[in-house]
């Protein structure tokens, strides 16, 4: 039995009043707290083997490379991963954003012809299909849709159910022969809906197209791997899984890292550089992690990755849904609506919900004054509201430490929210 009361108080930033109320925190979507593990595994990189990874000859260049190296088979365990040297599938990255961004730049240069025989698979031109789904953050959306202009490629999406879960009745038509990427998220970072995945990887897959995973809210909640969904390529930050801020991952199957061109280049990623000729670019993961690299806070997420392991995914998976269930009786409420599936079922500890006559903003404060933090605004989803007709909402999300009384204060300041502002 995991005492998840006990892993709360490894949070030491959770043992504090807010505005002389007990924090409560509802925001881990947006990024989670962290455990005195991965905190002291960041300052004491620092005070004991801080020195630049893969090119030192000194004993602590040896010492960090090999922290560096043990966090990324750490993270790709996590994800059910390759992590022996030469088969690496983890590629180093500044965050979700920087890793999908990393892609759309490579299969942008892969379609200038960029990267040879091997990055024609990524090639795009006009009449190719790239499709996403309405359910993306901005950070699936925009990239791919600058690749869309760039390559001149038509940029396409699978809708939304009503509730907000991404549909599958109709992949045949969205996905075709001509689509060459699909890029979707695993979580809805405001629905919390669980994408049903397997029906649109295996759709992409059958007309030869490159299936993208956003795993930016499920890593951190559910137990993933990979291999077993057979993603090509999936980003996600550390941040939001008890790691810290500035980094993130880049999954991708051997063989597609293998035959994708660079996007980033500089620094400890070539093998030979040359004045007059091209360089020779090293192999995958060093190929995609030019300059030098956040070692402290990639040896940090790779304790955080143990951590949880350590937990086990699906007692955090468990422990969280019954704070979902909780949160989930926001939408009992007279004048509140939440913006998602309301069913407990395939979908995270995250609920969006709108409060009729009340801005989000007002919300926020109204919530915020009794100590609870949660999100206002668009969450960076812009798609994803206005397909329930808002702008904006206020979103509730759990975290390892979040407790069922934490969902209930919540929905006990949410009862006060209509009268306080006069609109009930
Ligand atoms: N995708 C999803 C689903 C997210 O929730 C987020 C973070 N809000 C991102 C991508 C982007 O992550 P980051 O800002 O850490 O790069």
């Amino acid at each position: 039995m995991v005492d998840f009361k006990e892993i709360r108080g490894e949070f030491p930033i959770l043992n504090q009043e807010i505005h002389g109320h007990p924090l409560v925190y509802l925001d881990s979507a947006a990024t989670s707290q962290k455990p005195n593990a991965v905190i002291d595994a960041e300052a004491n990189f620092y005070r004991t083997i801080n020195a630049g990874v893969h090119r030192g000859a000194h004993e602590l260049a040896a010492r960090s490379t090999m922290a560096f190296e043990e966090a990324r088979a750490k993270v790709a365990k996590l994800v059910g991963a390759n992590a022996a040297e030469g088969e690496e599938e983890i590629v180093v990255t500044g965050g979700a954003t920087a890793g999908l961004n990393l892609l759309a730049t490579a299969f942008g240069n892969a379609s200038l012809g960029r990267g040879g025989e091997a990055a024609k698979r990524f090639a795009l031109k006009p009449g190719d299909e790239i499709v996403v789904s309405r359910a993306e953050h901005h950070s699936v959306l925009l990239p791919f849709q600058e690749l869309a202009y760039r390559t001149g490629a038509t940029f396409k999406w699978i809708d939304l159910t009503e509730d907000g879960r991404v549909r599958t009745d109709n992949l045949d038509e969205v996905i075709t022969e001509r689509t060459k990427v699909v890029a979707v998220t695993h979580v809805g970072n405001t629905t919390g809906a669980i994408t049903n995945i397997a029906p649109i990887i295996k759709r992409a897959h059958e007309v030869g197209s490159i299936f993208i995973l956003d795993a930016c809210q499920s890593v951190p909640h559910l137990k993933v791997d990979f291999h077993a969904l057979d993603v090509d390529f999936a980003a996600w930050s550390a941040h939001k899984m008890y790691g810290p801020t500035g980094v993130g991952f880049l999954y991708g199957k051997r063989e597609l890292l293998e035959a994708l061109p660079p996007a980033n280049f500089g620094g400890s990623m070539v093998e030979l550089a040359y004045m007059d000729h091209e360089a020779q670019y090293m192999a995958p993961p060093a190929r995609f992690e030019a300059g030098t690299q956040p070692v402290a806070q990639v040896v940090a997420a790779g304790v955080a990755a143990e951590w949880m392991m350590n937990i086990g995914l699906e007692n955090i998976e468990a422990h969280e849904k019954t704070i979902a269930a909780e949160l989930l009786k926001l939408g009992d409420i007279d004048g509140i609506r939440i913006l998602g599936p309301r069913e407990n079922v395939d979908r995270i500890g995250t609920v969006a919900f709108d409060v009729a006559g009340v801005h989000p903003h007002d919300v926020g404060q109204f919530i915020d004054a009794q100590g609870i933090a949660i999100r206002v605004g668009h969450h960076c989803a812009q798609p994803v509201h206005r397909h329930f007709g808002l702008y904006a909402s206020n979103r509730a999300s759990s975290g390892v430490y979040n407790s069922v009384e934490d969902a209930q204060a919540l929905v006990e300041a949410a009862k006060g929210i209509r009268k306080f502002f006069g609109v009930e």
